[in-house]
């Protein structure tokens, strides 16, 4: 006997590096072999035909999230988590966030029970940090990243969120110390918020100046700024949601210098435009997200800089509000473009929009759709046993159908959004079952997974922790580096 669990015959397996046909044999939670012609399992799947890739892994999604305004977004984890494992995603990295006066510990505490009661995928933790007054870098952070929250994430911009330039560089080099990867809303904020007050005394309200609202300009000196300070205190960053190409210029030039820093962007970028929130009266609500969306010559740039390797993953930054009092029109039917809630939904149809790029050869190829949304977030967030189908992983398989094309309809779908911003588009690839450590947890779209069965995944292998100043090293003036005598 072989001791197979379950064997997926006759498939075509993509992972990050190649295409291939083989048998995947499960044992348990997960991969045992790989192959052709694998002995027998208990169970036996016929996917001739079928594509296999890794379940996704969404490393940056708000879910069931307090935002600064008191606003909780639509999802709860059950709801949230339901609609990743419905697209495939079955590894998610939303937020414990921190608001101003909070404990961070508490904060976590509380992220760590909404996800154990609800979650069906897995998940990990980046803590949001909007307060690094001393107690909470110095005293609870330490504890908090040897549980296994091996990330932090700042904000440049937003009046209630944000660190400015010095909390950046305590928020850095404590993440040094304690050995965590920094994840950054990188976007300059007084340009924003400039823009913002002009736009609003001249009364351009609509939703289309959210955009105008948002300088590329912004965006790009953010990210310098934010490389010059990593390289200050060789601290590895993450620029979260890059969306201009004067931002990809900004981190190129960044990791030509020899930046430890990673990029990423998210599917709104690719294939949303800046003329969606030109829409009649407060429609175009439903497409304001934080950086805005962007223009064609955007987009181009961002999908070269994922076909050449520039860019390491692809998130959704889902971030659900309904087109309603408790969401997007939460201070008004008709509320100016400064007063809505910055944010969509994505979770779901990450996967599937990226695969139908993928499979139609349009920018990327299958192996760059796998190593974009599964395998390099699994690295880089340490996540060792996800985003691979290779043995000893975890058993995190999508099984898509290439044959069939259909079509995003309108209104709701499993999150708790009430809309999608990619309705009407057609896409050919069909998810027909996705297996969770080894489970079956979607079937024909239907999601059995249990609110609750998502486990945790402690990160504790994350960056080496290096102390600033220890030890004590020759200080040499010319080298500009005094951090070396902190
Ligand atoms: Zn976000």
């Amino acid at each position: 006997m072989s001791g197979f669990d379950r064997v997926l015959r006759g498939g075509t397996v993509v992972t990050a590096t190649g295409v291939r046909e083989a048998d995947v044999a499960i044992r348990g939670e997960r991969i045992a072999a790989l192959g052709r012609d694998l002995p027998p399992g208990r169970e036996e799947v016929d996917v001739r035909g079928r594509i296999l890739t890794p379940g996704g892994v969404d490393p940056h999604c708000h879910i069931e999230q307090l935002a600064a305004t008191g606003l909780y977004n639509a999802d709860t984890f059950e709801t949230a988590t339901r609609a990743a494992l419905a697209g495939g995603t079955t590894t998610v990295i939303p937020f414990a966030a921190q608001h101003r006066g909070m404990s961070l510990r508490e904060v976590v505490e509380d992220y760590h029970a909404r996800a154990a009661r609800g979650a069906m995928a897995d998940y990990a933790f980046h803590m949001i940090v909007t307060d690094p007054r001393p107690e909470v870098l110095e005293e609870e952070l330490p504890p908090l990243v040897r549980a296994g929250h091996a990330s932090l994430k700042v904000f440049m911009t937003y009046d209630r969120l944000r660190v400015d330039d010095e909390q950046l560089l305590d928020v850095l080099a404590a993440a040094r110390a304690h050995g965590c990867l920094v994840c950054v809303h990188a976007e300059n904020h007084g340009m924003i918020s400039w823009m913002r007050k002009r736009l609003v005394a001249r009364g351009y309200l609509a939703p289309k100046y959210h955009g105008v609202s948002h300088p590329r300009a912004a965006e790009a000196e953010a990210i310098q700024r934010l490389a010059v300070m990593s390289a200050f205190l060789d601290q590895p960053v993450m620029v979260f949601h890059i969306s201009t190409r004067e931002g990809l210029r900004a981190f190129a030039r960044a990791r030509a210098d020899g930046v430890k820093i990673f990029g990423e962007t998210c599917t709104q970028y690719l294939l949303l435009d800046a003329r969606d929130l030109d829409r009649p009266g407060v429609e175009g609500a439903k497409w304001i997200c934080s950086p805005p969306l962007r223009g064609p010559e955007d987009r181009k740039a961002l999908w070269d800089a994922l076909a050449t390797g520039l860019l390491d993953c692809v998130s959704s930054d889902h971030a659900p509000y309904r087109m309603d009092e408790t969401g997007k029109l939460a201070r008004g039917p008709n509320p100016g473009f400064h007063e809505i809630a910055n944010g969509l939904p994505g979770i779901e149809l990450r996967l599937p929009l990226l695969f139908d790029a993928a499979l139609e050869g349009r920018h990327i190829d299958l192996p760059a759709f796998v190593r974009l949304t599964a395998t390099a977030p699994a690295r880089i967030y340490h996540l060792p046993a996800k985003g691979d189908l290779t043995p000893g992983a975890d058993a995190d398989i999508v099984v898509w159908d290439p044959e069939v094309t259909w079509e995003i309809p309108e209104g709701p779908r499993f999150d708790d959004a009430g809309y999608t911003p990619y309705a009407g588009r057609r896409l050919r690839g069909r998810i027909r079952t996705v297996y969770r450590r080894g489970e079956p947890v979607v079937v024909e779209g239907e999601v059995r997974a249990a609110p609750g069965s998502g486990r945790f995944l402690p990160r504790t292998g994350g960056e080496a922790a290096r102390p600033l100043g220890r030890p004590a090293p020759e200080f040499d003036p010319a080298r500009n580096f005094g951090a070396e005598l902190l």
